[in-house]
């Protein structure tokens, strides 16, 4: 993740004056951190849990009720079963904004091989197949920082008004949870919020946290071709429509859509990853199929360039004298964006309550990070304000020690992954709470 040298300078001066979040977030930080320390045995507890025990996506049963649990005992009024396995839970503390507050359920089909003593070795089903599952991502990190927020902003109902809506979403991994509880209702029988606040967990240093402005992940597409041809002998092309010619040809063209019809300055990929047509040489086959990802920030790049797929496959069969391709656009998700003005004000607030060497702020115009979330559809097509933070969990001797292996230090997804719980934990209750009072603070 890239720092940068502008935030001392811009932001802290030009939001220093902002009435909202308390007065004084130094002292409301002081507050939670009692809260968190006279909380963090059960969280801890919480925490090893969630982690020997992880569970796939739209599987999060176990996962899903044990937060439910937590969450009514809290004092949430609690629905499960929301989007498949998805929990929301609801706070009302007198009139005043709406907020949602994020985590995610799943975790990954991987072996985790990090040596802690409480390792996942958890076997689940996948595809009709037993598979281990590990937390990579840190979601478990993420669920335990969901509760102590739960839990401190219920214990300090004094200091803000509003509503709470806390949201457990199933598969964040293959991008669909947040959409499959969208589609549950998750806005019309519960409150549409105003706002809405999330966190990942990452390999920066432990305790920073890290908001970028604007485009801050990447819009992830998914699309399936099939080119429809006619079957004949090798040696007869001419009895044939050769769908590996069309393939093939689509795979060149499709690259111009890069490369002259979107501006060079904007990102976007687009990768035709598996190519399947054929089995012998002697035999022309009569279709071809093929799967692509394709990668974007900006939503007009973004249409750019599913439309660029379109229009060469439909042109490609053309020239072919073929039949109609089959594309088959699989629903992906938008870029998670941080609307500038309110991030700039989070870390202005943060870095009076933690410290501003703890915080960065990357501006608009510097890249987002080119990894997808589905925390994008919660925004709305940007009706609810929004902040997606990044937090760091690789403690100094971490850092040290795979230094001095010569090695980088294992990232999300590594199997090695394995964030300090404490200050991760710790951060991520710091950041939500704090970012619930700036906007519903009393
Ligand atoms: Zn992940
Ligand atoms: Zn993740």
């Amino acid at each position: 993740m890239r720092r940068s040298p502008l935030f001392a300078a811009a932001a802290l001066t030009l939001f220093a004056a902002h009435p909202a979040c308390a007065a004084d977030p130094n002292e409301a930080r002081a507050q939670i951190d009692a809260g968190f320390e006279r909380a963090w045995p059960e969280l801890e507890a919480l925490y090893r849990d969630l982690h020997a025990n992880p569970e796939l996506a739209f599987q999060e049963h176990r996962t899903a009720s044990v937060l439910a649990k937590k969450l009514k005992a809290i004092g949430f009024e609690v629905s499960e079963g929301v989007g498949k396995t998805g929990v929301v839970g609801v706070l009302r503390n007198g009139t005043g904004p709406v907020i949602l507050i994020r985590t995610e359920l799943d975790g990954l089909p991987m072996e985790e091989k990090t040596g802690l003593p409480y390792a996942s070795r958890a076997l689940r089903e996948k595809d009709g197949k037993e598979t281990l599952v590990a937390h990579s991502c840190g979601h478990d990190i993420h669920m335990t920082w969901w509760i102590g927020t739960a839990q401190a902003l219920a214990s300090m109902q004094d200091r803000w008004h509003g509503t709470l809506v806390f949201v457990a979403q199933p598969a964040e991994e293959i991008v669909s949870g947040a959409q499959a509880m969208l589609d549950d209702g998750l806005y019309t029988r519960f409150a549409h919020p105003d706002y809405a606040f999330a966190a990942h967990i990452g390999s920066d240093p432990a305790g920073s946290v890290t908001i970028k402005q604007g485009f801050t992940t990447s819009a992830s597409d998914a699309v399936r071709i099939v080119f429809h041809g006619q079957g004949a002998h090798g040696s007869m092309p001419d009895k044939s429509i050769d769908p590996v010619v069309m393939g093939a040809r689509f795979v060149t063209d499709v690259q111009t859509v890069i490369s002259r019809q979107k501006d060079p300055m904007k990102f976007g990929v687009v990768t035709v990853g598996a190519f399947h047509a054929g089995t012998v040489g002697n035999i022309i086959p009569d279709q071809s199929e093929l799967l692509l990802t394709v990668r974007s920030y900006d939503p007009d790049v973004r249409k750019q360039l599913l439309d660029g797929i379109d229009t060469t496959a439909q042109a490609v069969a053309a020239m072919a004298k073929a039949p109609t391709p089959d594309v088959e656009h699989q629903r992906g998700t938008g870029s998670v964006i941080n609307e500038p003005e309110l991030g700039a004000q989070a870390a202005d607030m943060l870095a009076k309550a933690l410290g501003p060497s703890r915080i960065t702020l990357i501006p608009a115009s510097e890249p987002g990070w080119t990894a997808s979330e589905d925390y994008s559809e919660f925004a709305d097509n940007g009706k609810v304000r929004s902040t997606y933070f990044s937090i760091g969990g690789t403690l100094p001797e971490t850092e040290q020690r795979y230094k001095a292996e010569g090695k980088p230090v294992p990232v999300n997804h590594s199997p090695y992954f394995a964030p300090d719980p404490l200050t991760s934990i710790k951060t991520g209750v710091e950041t939500l709470v704090l970012a619930t009072l700036m906007v519903a603070g009393n």
